[in-house]
């Protein structure tokens, strides 16, 4: 099947552990060969952010990355991207129009693809998804009014609940949260993330680390919402182990990064400076290596839209504590492979770390468990076949002529 993906700031070509690169990047790349695996012809959309980009290029794993010329040729931060999405839309119906290459079924991640998807979808016939992979109206709960987000991004998500033919959700905190939104549940399919697990795997190079500290790692983009200002107040409730966060800007970067010496300044005040170690951005290939080093993944967001940093250390073999949000509460099962904690909640943290790390057995136990969870449930094959239904589904009803341009 002709499928295109649609990730109008999160280019699969990234380097992650930036502002704007993480999860959804890691999601669409890993999507996109796992489609590919499954026999499928897949192209993903991005936004050319740079003059020098050629218009296509293919990946080692079989799919192509087309840029989309759309707003200016440099970065731009995701949340001013909306002005560009009429041009982005208009780019792909005049594409899959010119007729040597039209997708079957569109895949649109996060809901600024989406509009340009609608766009596209309505001029061409080709029927649409969408995955949100983060929602306003959370966002909005949490971030109050430091979020950054366009006016009118809720009621653009509300109405391309109903615009899209179907809507791809992955964890029933989600679904949870559309249905307040007026997004009927039979529109929905769950489908939850998958794991790499050629690379995220028990058995493989290991970080260096101090054979006579505990270590505790923490994963994900230097903003407020992952919860790293908790895991540092957390860490006097757990003495003698280390604390080491991979993420943010490149090392070289990072003592000039504001969020970082936040973090510097709070671990100083807490007595824990000595503990807690920054590491900066990881190459992707690299990650494996940092979580078979730890004897803890702490994940403590406020809020998770998904989470894939749980299902890699889990997929290490490495046993969780997270916080009971969101994708999270799905993967980790509380008592059996992790811990869950409430977010926002340091005391409740360092008490579950702490009781973790002087436990062997329940490490392996929950290690273990995690193992069998991820390789019975969270593979991205299962995911591409899962959603290979869905498109399938959809390509074969009927659809009303297109609208004309
Ligand atoms: N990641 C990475 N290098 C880093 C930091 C993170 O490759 O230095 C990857 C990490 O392995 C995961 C993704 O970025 O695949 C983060 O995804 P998650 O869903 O945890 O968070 P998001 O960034 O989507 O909020």
């Amino acid at each position: 099947m002709r499928i295109a993906m649609i990730s109008e700031h999160a280019s699969p070509l990234a380097v992650l552990g930036e502002e704007d690169a993480g999860g959804q990047n890691t999601h669409v790349a890993e999507l996109a060969a796992a489609l590919v695996g499954e026999g499928h012809d897949v192209r993903v959309y991005t936004r050319r952010d740079s003059a020098t980009l050629p218009e296509a290029v293919s990946t080692l794993d079989g799919y192509q990355v087309c840029h989309v010329p759309a707003g200016p040729p440099r970065r731009v931060p995701k949340d001013e991207l909306l002005p560009y999405m009429g041009e982005f839309g208009s780019w792909l119906a005049d594409t899959w129009r010119r007729g040597d290459w039209t997708p079957e079924v569109a895949h649109a991640h996060f809901w600024m693809s989406g509009l340009a998807t609608v766009h596209a979808g309505r001029r061409t016939g080709v029927p649409t998804v969408l995955t949100y992979h983060a929602l306003g109206t959370v966002k909005r709960r949490h971030q109050g009014a430091r979020d950054t987000s366009p006016p009118g991004r809720i009621g653009y998500e509300r109405a391309l609940g109903r615009a899209v033919d179907r809507v791809v959700v992955q964890c029933e905190d989600e679904v949870r949260e559309l249905v307040r939104m007026g997004v009927p549940r039979s529109r929905m399919a769950l489908v939850p993330s998958g794991v790499n697990q050629a690379v995220f795997r028990p058995d493989g190079p290991v970080a260096p680390r101090d054979p006579a500290r505990p270590r505790i790692l923490t994963v994900g983009r230097l903003v407020e919402r992952k919860g790293f200002l908790d895991v540092v107040r957390a860490l006097p409730a757990v003495p003698d182990a280390e604390c080491v966060l991979v993420g943010g800007p490149p090392a070289d970067l990072l003592p000039a990064d504001s969020f970082a010496r936040r973090l510097h300044t709070l671990a100083e005040s807490c007595g824990v400076a000595d503990r807690m170690k920054l590491v900066g951005a990881v190459p992707r290939e690299e990650m494996a290596r940092w979580y078979r080093s730890a004897d803890v993944l702490v994940a403590a967001p406020w809020y998770e839209p998904f989470g894939l940093t749980p299902l890699e250390g889990m997929a290490c073999g490495v046993p969780v504590v997270g916080t009971n949000v969101g994708g999270i509460a799905d993967t980790v099962v509380d008592g059996l492979t992790g811990d869950l904690v409430p977010p926002r909640d340091p005391r409740a943290l360092g008490t579950a770390i702490r009781r973790l790390l002087t436990d062997k057995l329940r490490q392996f136990a929950y290690a273990t468990a995690a193992l069998d969870r991820i390789r019975s449930r969270y593979s991205w094959k299962r995911c591409a076949e899962q959603l290979g239904a869905v498109y399938t589904t959809l390509a074969t009803v009927a659809r009303p002529a297109p609208a004309v341009a």
